[in-house]
């Protein structure tokens, strides 16, 4: 029975990646590779892959290939490759639907920066501010893996001689304010 239900639960969890991949396609079906968007990107630069290679991956339903590149999470949805695609193709929604398709099949490169924005965006709300060492611890815990700060130290001995990353617990401002804050803007984005 138990192996039944969880049969039936991967079956589901299967129909709603095909699905979503299934809306991608459709948003950049008429694609005409003309590079505007990758021009158009700021965020090209850091990209394995560009804009408008992703966009062909995708047609072709080259799922692996699009998660093993760093072009989706690196989308800042700042909306210039739709402004600007001759095609008119939602561009910035079809990078929104590649990382909740990335966020449903739990990609590990996905999941290492959603957790970075997450946790900075829980310290920002806490306390009005960021607290990096606060930040960066919760982050470690957030992805269970006792490895992952040490690829962190180099630069945090840098940032630490810097006087980037104090010590001191900082002065805080706003905390509790920017709890409301953040919950009229839930509130505002549930509504239909
Ligand atoms: S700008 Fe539009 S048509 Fe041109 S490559 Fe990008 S998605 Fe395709
Ligand atoms: S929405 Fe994303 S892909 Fe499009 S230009 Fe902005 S950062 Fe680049």
């Amino acid at each position: 029975m138990m192996e039944q239900n969880l049969d039936m639960a991967n079956k589901a969890h299967e129909s709603v990646s095909e699905d979503l991949m299934a809306d991608i396609q459709e948003m950049v079906q008429a694609c005409m590779q003309c590079g505007t968007c990758s021009g158009s990107c700021a965020n090209s630069f850091a990209m394995d892959l560009t804009p408008r290679q992703v966009w062909r991956l995708a047609q072709l339903g080259e799922k692996e290939e699009i998660f093993n590149s760093t072009t989706f999470y690196l989308c800042s949805a700042c909306y210039y490759c739709t402004l600007r695609c001759p095609r008119g193709l939602p561009l910035t929604d079809a990078m929104s639907a590649l990382k909740r398709l990335a966020a449903s099949e739990g990609i590990r490169k996905y999941k290492q920066s959603s957790n970075f924005y997450k946790t900075f965006m829980d310290t920002v709300r806490r306390y009005g501010r960021i607290r990096e060492a606060e930040f960066m611890n919760r982050y470690f815990l957030s992805m269970m893996n006792p490895f992952l700060p040490l690829g962190f130290v180099s630069m945090g001995m840098k940032l630490m001689k810097k006087r980037k990353v104090p010590l001191e617990i900082p002065k805080l401002f706003g905390e509790g304010r920017f709890e409301r804050l953040f919950r009229k803007v839930e509130e505002l984005e549930a509504r239909p």
